[in-house]
């Protein structure tokens, strides 16, 4: 399942601010983590809250099973981060209601003690809404300390203390119910229940039949690929460029990056545009790695786009990384929503620019940058 230097470990999910988005987005941001692998999501448990202030809202709690390389410090740093990314802000009080609580609760079999933290988590054998989604995601997986599986712990903990529930809405059905640990394995193919439903309602609706052969997983692919062409919403420009900006007191001379190829989706039809960006700039004191400026393009691209606003985004964009005396960009783009339904000829483009600073205002920068473009 893993190669050695792999490690198998289970986090625990709660959110009780927006839960109904938080949850989910945290989900994607895991599986998008380079040095995390999703392998299996549990399905979503609504808890009532224990312990935080009166009224306080119900939570939603989910584990998931996740292979990494990272240590176990640097996995709870990475998580932390993603708290942050989703808007944590960490109180003293450890029951205040919270966007987004990550938690390593095991890595493998490793037993340890850090200054103000164990795995495993305890927490996995006394709390209901910590055990129950564990036993739901990996009911064969054994405590290192006590010996059990997740799903006996799960039997064990005291089920008075907090009502932990299944949400039918976002699992698709699946009534819950106690059943044994080999037939609550599940496929561990769901990714995003609720596209996945919309993707199978949309099937449906054209005619077509979900259960066949061909289309079975379909539902699970747009998701996965719908996630990626848009993980622009999610990724943010330092993130993108994060320290590749240096100095360079003496540079005044045009900087051309072209033949940028770039892919988007346009926001009236939800089909493809693509083509080429071509990004020039004017430095002044500051330089920017070349494959950086590629990873802007695509930071704006992977959304829902129009063109003319993906043009201004990148040239806004450069102007606040590197505060230079100029920028211009130009986009040619083909759109499959004009190709593909005949409006207009097959081999037709749309050219956008933007210009900021002296290409806007000298009209010798601006042709220099044009001449350069199509040489
Ligand atoms: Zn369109």
């Amino acid at each position: 399942m893993s190669t050695p230097k792999f490690v198998e470990t289970i986090i625990s999910l709660g959110s009780n601010i927006e839960k109904e988005r938080h949850l989910p987005e945290a989900i994607r941001l895991l599986r998008r983590h380079r040095k995390i692998d999703v392998r299996k999501v549990s399905r979503f448990f609504e808890s009532d809250p224990v312990g935080g202030p009166e009224d306080s809202p119900e939570f939603f709690n989910a584990a998931v099973v996740a292979c990494t390389d990272l240590s176990p410090l640097e996995l709870r740093a990475e998580l932390r981060h993603i708290e942050d990314v989703l808007g944590r802000v960490r109180t003293d009080d450890k029951n205040a209601p919270r966007t987004i609580d990550l938690d390593v609760v095991y890595y493998g079999d490793l037993v340890v003690s850090f200054d103000d933290w164990q795995l495993p988590d305890p927490a996995a054998s006394a709390e209901p809404h910590v055990a129950i989604p564990i036993a739901d995601v990996a009911p064969t997986w054994v405590d290192p300390v006590s010996g059990r599986t997740a799903y006996d712990m799960m039997l064990g903990v005291d089920a008075a203390t907090e009502a932990v529930r299944p949400v039918m809405s976002i699992t698709l059905a699946q009534p819950y119910e106690s059943r044994g640990p080999d037939e609550f394995e599940h496929s561990g193919d769901v990714y995003a229940p609720k596209l996945e439903a919309i993707v199978r309602a949309q099937l449906l609706e054209i005619g077509e039949n979900p259960d066949r052969e061909g289309l079975v997983r379909t539902p699970l692919r747009v998701a996965k690929a719908m996630d990626f062409l848009t993980n622009g919403y999610s990724t943010s420009l330092s993130e993108v460029v994060n320290n590749a900006v240096f100095d360079a007191e003496d540079a005044d001379e045009m900087v051309l990056i072209k033949d940028i190829e770039f892919y988007s989706m346009c926001e009236h039809h939800m089909l493809p545009f693509f083509g080429k960006a071509a990004v020039a700039y004017i430095p002044q004191g500051k330089i920017i790695g070349l494959s950086k400026v590629a990873r802007v393009v695509d930071l704006f691209a992977r959304r829902l786009q129009v063109q003319e606003r993906l043009t201004n985004q990148v040239a806004d964009a450069i102007e606040e990384i590197l505060d230079p005396l100029g920028v211009g960009v130009v986009i040619e783009g083909q759109h499959l929503c004009m190709m593909m339904r005949g409006v207009q000829k097959q081999d037709s483009s749309t050219v956008t620019s933007a210009m900021r600073g002296n290409f806007k205002s000298e009209a010798r920068t601006r042709s220099e940058f044009i001449d350069l473009t199509r040489g």
